[in-house]
């Protein structure tokens, strides 16, 4: 079959590979329709993310047809067409139990951290991802959800991931009534955390990139304020500025750490920053939250993140809340947003790449060229 294949730190192609097989009882095998590439994608594709080895196939966000089912799959049925969040969980641990399908730990028990997820290193529990004609999909009784009639694939496909990881940005701000959130990032990730805030109440919305082209499409679609940080002199003075000298309520880190190191790159030449390396974006939201207020971290950084300013969290008695998004545990009422319009996801999706093509489409969306907001790499009709 027809594979994403990773070579090395900006390498990928695409290559035949053996059929994925069923390895347990409660694994299927998926013939996939759809695989976006999404920004933790390109962690792994700038070779940031420990124990990622040559021959991995990446792709954490896919729809499929389902081909063949292990003997214990009771629910999931050959030729379902479903929808697979990007955390694998078994739905049985502790972890699972509580909600908390990001972190399952029989899916990835050498990690101390995160559980498995489709295509994510190693560290995220070895597995394959779905920018390939065939996946293996373990626990396919648990995450995988029948696509509903009527649902577009590219609509489905953003409910794998870029939906509930906007959508718990949002809910992991806290955010009040009336509220003031400033998301930093206008990615597909930011920009979805920026139009579920308004569902929790957010009185004011801003986003802050250094990309005019993303933060156009942010306006439109979140119908929020957007700024780009290339034209402050100091975007941590700038907020305080526009709150009254207080701060926001939720600040959303959408960014993470590889994608900081080049907005430092973009404007170094002025002292406003701690540190090449040094989470930029995070430390932006720390100093411009407001004093008991709440960050919200979706960014994904590696085990350690340096030069934090942590005596500001400390000194200004803010919450700080971060995690992997939960997909299962949001899917119900994601699915009933996007079928009544609330959520519009495939709006996002600028950009249809057959699989054959995979290294463009890496190299389209990691440049961020030719205005990709999100790209899907189409594997079969
Ligand atoms: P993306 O690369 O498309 O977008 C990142 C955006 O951040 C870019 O538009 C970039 O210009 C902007 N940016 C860079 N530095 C900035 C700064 N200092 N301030 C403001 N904006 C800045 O990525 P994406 O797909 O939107 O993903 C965003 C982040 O969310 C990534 O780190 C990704 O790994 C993470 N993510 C987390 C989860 C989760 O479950 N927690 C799920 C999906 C993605
Ligand atoms: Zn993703």
């Amino acid at each position: 079959m027809l594979a994403m294949n990773y070579r090395g730190p900006g390498r990928v192609r695409a290559d035949q590979k053996p059929m994925p097989e069923i390895l347990h009882p409660e694994d299927a095998i998926v013939k996939v329709t759809r695989s976006c590439i999404c920004g933790s994608d390109l962690h792994l594709y700038n070779g940031n993310v420990p124990d990622t080895r040559v021959g991995t196939t990446f792709g954490h966000e896919f729809t499929g047809v389902v081909t063949e089912i292990g003997s214990e799959v009771k629910k999931l049925q050959v030729g379902d067409h479903a929808l697979v969040p990007f955390n694998i969980a078994c739905g049985k641990c502790i972890f699972c139990r509580q909600g908390l399908f990001g972190n399952c730990h029989e899916s990835n028990p050498q990690a101390t951290a995160v559980g498995g997820i489709f295509g994510y290193s190693h560290t995220a529990g070895g597995y394959d991802g779905g920018q390939a004609e065939y996946v293996r999909v373990p626990y396919a009784d648990v995450g995988p959800t029948v696509i509903p009639p009527g649902m577009d694939l590219d609509d489905a496909v953003l409910l794998t991931d870029v939906v509930p990881t906007g959508y718990q940005a949002a809910e992991m701000g806290g955010i009040q009534i009336g509220d003031t959130v400033v998301v930093f990032g206008a990615g597909p990730i930011g920009i979805m955390a920026a139009k579920c805030s308004w569902l929790f109440g957010a009185g004011r919305v801003i986003v802050i990139d250094e990309l005019d082209y993303r933060l156009e499409f942010a306006k439109n679609y979140a119908q929020c304020e957007v700024y780009n940080f290339r034209s402050m002199k100091d975007p941590v003075l700038f907020i305080k500025k526009i709150t009254d000298y207080l701060g926001a309520d939720v600040c959303i880190d959408a960014v993470g750490a590889e994608a900081t190191g080049s907005a430092i790159q973009s404007i170094t030449g002025r002292k406003l920053l701690l540190q090449a390396g040094s989470p930029t974006a995070l430390s932006w939201a720390i100093n411009s939250v407001k004093k008991g207020g709440v960050v919200s971290i979706v960014g994904v950084y590696g085990p350690t993140g340096n030069f934090i300013p942590i005596g500001n969290v400390l000194n200004k008695g803010i919450t700080i809340r971060a995690n992997q998004a939960s997909v299962k545990r949001l899917l119900p009422k994601l699915i009933e947003h996007v079928q009544n319009g609330i959520l519009e996801p495939k709006k996002l999706i600028t950009h249809r790449i057959p699989l054959e093509e995979v290294a463009d489409a890496y190299r389209i969306f990691s440049d961020k060229l030719d205005e990709c907001i999100k790209p899907v790499l189409i594997t079969s009709p």
